[in-house]
Formats: structure tokens, C-alpha cells, sequence
């Protein structure tokens, strides 16, 4: 029997060519996605094999529907064997918040809450797998980092002492530092606690279960649509940028190899790392457990997001 992995955001982008990727590897792909009509296109278009799939709704930026999703996986007798948090929103252009059913900023909810959310549920369901080697994975970025090159670049990440999820994330709080509203520091600060999120999961349970919880950098990626609400200019000239200057630039196949890789391959079960494969791509080039950024490995920061996550995700 194939094992199973569940991939949020299959319907393009990283996600999409993850999948594409795992299905080549004998893996029966759940793609996790909010447009199912889109996703299946999607996976047509690339040619994901029929019979390697199977598609369920999910919209991470609602609490209600990451329950709704395991729900639906569960009835539908499905075992889990690895989980990638893959889906995000990036939208630099915003001037006001969006807003979440729940009433919570949807950047930080969609990246961050709607994965904290189904990686404590889906836990469970790893837990039950008797598969050898069960992995979940979390997507970082480098600009998670301000240590690093491609991090350096304000606005800068800060989580601060997380007052913005202490008070509640509603109205008018939009902030997980409660600070005034930056649309990119917002997705930035969501992925310093997808990482976070990854390294309290190791730290948690990892000795107990015995799963691989990691995270990774696939390289710049600079032409999937994560950059479609940005002016349409930057569109056109950050991945020639990256490709001529940086050097920071991976196709989309690629970087979907990379997220297979770190969810099957053998020299991938290191629970704990962050992946990356360096800033620069150079043919061949291999990957590397990299340290992440100073907010990042704080394991107090990491318990008090852990601690006001959980309060945050709670049913109302
Ligand atoms: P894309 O925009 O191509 O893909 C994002 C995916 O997330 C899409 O499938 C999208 O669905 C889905 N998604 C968005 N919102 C929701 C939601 N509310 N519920 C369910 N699914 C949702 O971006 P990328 O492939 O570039 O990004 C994928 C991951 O890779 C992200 O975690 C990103 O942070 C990370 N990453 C990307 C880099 C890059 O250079 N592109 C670099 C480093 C990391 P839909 O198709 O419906 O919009």
C-alpha cells in the first residue's frame, strides 16, 4: 500500500509541483486546497497521475474549516503518514487587514494559526500511522531571517513579546507584536512561528512518537503566483533579479523535488532541522541543515507562542 501524505496549497506553485513530485515517488497525494476545481485542473495540467490523488477542501484562513478538512479525511478512512504545511498568502499591498471568520488578521491566520491548528489535530492521525518513517514538514523562508542576505530586507520580522496574540488578535489588534499594521511583516512574522511551531512540535514530541518534524528553504522561487498580489512590475523583474543578480532563483519543479526530498528521502530524517540549499543555487549544489533566526530558536518564545496559539485556536 502507498503511504499518504497531505499537502496544503496542492494547487499551485510549491505545493503543486511537491505533489507532482510525491506521486512520482509512489505516494498517494491528499491535495489540501481551498478551489477544488482549481486544484484538479491544476494537477491535470501537470499531469499527476489519476489514481495517485484525491482532493479535499481546506481554507486555512478559517478555524472552522481546518477542523471540517480532518473531519473529512478521517470519514474518509484515509491514514496519514507525512503532513506538509505548505499554503500561504502573501499580499504586500494591502492598507487594512483582512480579517478571518474568526475575526483574527488572515496572513498570520492562514500561514500560521489554520497549520497550528492541523498539525496538533493531524498529530493524532500520525500518531495512528504504522508507517516506518512519518514526517511532517513546514514550509520556511529566508526572509524569515534577518541574519541572513535575503532577510535583511525591511520590514524586518519581530514577534516582540507576542501582545498582539496576548490581547486577543482582534479588532483593532492586526499585529502579533500589536504593533501597527505592515502587511509583509505580517508574513514574515507568520513564517518565524511556522518555524517556531516546527521546533516546539521536535521539542514536544518528537522522542514520544518518534516523527520527523523539520522545515525548509526550497530557494527563491520567484515566478509562483505567492508574488500575484504584488505591483505587476515587481512581478516581472524579481525573477529575472533572481535569476541574474541574486542567483536566489529555483524553478518550481525544483523547489518541489526539494519538499519531496525533505518528506521521503532516507538523509532527511533529522528531526529538529531547517533545511536549505543556500542562497545562491549552484549546480549540484547540496543541501545543509542551517541555522535559523535568532527569534526563531527561542525556545521561550517558542512555549509562550505554543501557549497563546492553542488559546487562540480554541473552538469559541
Ligand atoms: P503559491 O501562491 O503559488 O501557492 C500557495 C498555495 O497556498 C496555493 O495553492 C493557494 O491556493 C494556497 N492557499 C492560499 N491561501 C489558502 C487558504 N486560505 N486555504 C488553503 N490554501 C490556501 O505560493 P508558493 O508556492 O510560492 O508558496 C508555497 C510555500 O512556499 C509558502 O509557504 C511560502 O511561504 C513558501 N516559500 C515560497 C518561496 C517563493 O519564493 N515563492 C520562497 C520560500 C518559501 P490558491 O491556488 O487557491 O490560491
Amino acid at each position: 500500500q502507498k503511504p499518504t501524505v497531505v499537502i496544503t496549497g496542492a494547487s499551485s506553485g510549491v505545493g503543486l509541483y511537491a505533489a507532482k513530485a510525491l506521486a512520482k515517488r509512489g505516494w498517494y497525494v491528499v491535495m489540501a486546497c481551498r478551489d477544488l476545481d482549481k486544484a484538479q485542473k491544476a494537477a491535470q495540467t501537470v499531469e499527476i497521475p489519476q489514481g495517485s490523488y484525491t482532493l479535499i477542501q481546506i481554507d486555512l484562513g478559517s478555524l472552522q474549516s481546518v477542523r471540517d478538512f480532518v473531519r473529512v479525511f478521517r470519514a474518509r478512512g484515509l491514514t496519514l503518514d507525512a503532513l506538509v504545511c505548505n499554503a500561504a498568502i502573501y499580499m504586500p499591498l494591502l492598507k487594512e487587514p483582512l480579517r478571518s471568520p474568526e475575526g483574527y488578521e488572515l496572513t498570520m491566520t492562514t500561514n500560521h494559526l489554520g497549520h497550528f491548528l492541523l498539525c496538533n489535530l493531524m498529530l493524532e492521525d500520525l500518531k495512528k500511522s504504522s508507517y516506518r518513517d512519518r514526517r511532517l514538514v513546514i514550509l520556511g523562508t529566508v526572509t524569515h531571517n534577518p541574519d541572513e542576505l535575503g532577510g535583511k530586507i525591511p520590514p524586518q520580522p519581530n514577534l516582540g513579546n507576542l501582545e498582539g496574540f496576548a490581547e486577543g488578535f482582534k479588532e483593532p489588534i492586526s499585529m502579533i507584536d500589536g504593533k501597527a499594521f505592515e502587511p509583509v511583516k505580517a508574513y514574515k512574522d507568520s513564517k518565524v512561528c511556522n518555524i517556531l511551531t516546527m521546533r516546539e512540535l521536535h521539542r514536544r514530541y518528537h522522542e514520544s512518537t518518534d516523527i520527523t518534524f523539520s522545515s525548509l528553504y526550497p530557494g527563491c522561487v520567484a515566478d509562483t503566483p505567492l508574488f500575484r498580489n504584488h505591483y505587476p512590475l515587481f512581478q516581472k523583474i524579481f525573477p529575472w533579479f533572481q535569476k541574474n543578480i541574486t542567483g536566489g532563483y529555483v524553478s518550481q519543479e525544483l523547489a518541489g523535488e526539494r519538499v519531496a526530498q525533505v518528506v521521503a528521502d532516507p538523509e532527511y530524517r533529522q528531526s529538529g532541522a531547517y533545511w536549505s540549499w543556500g542562497n545562491r543555487q549552484k549546480k549540484n549544489g547540496k543541501s545543509f541543515v542551517q541555522q535559523v533566526s535568532p527569534q526563531a530558536r527561542d525556545d521561550e518564545r517558542g512555549v509562550r507562542m505554543w501557549d497563546l496559539s492553542a488559546q487562540l485556536v480554541r473552538p469559541m
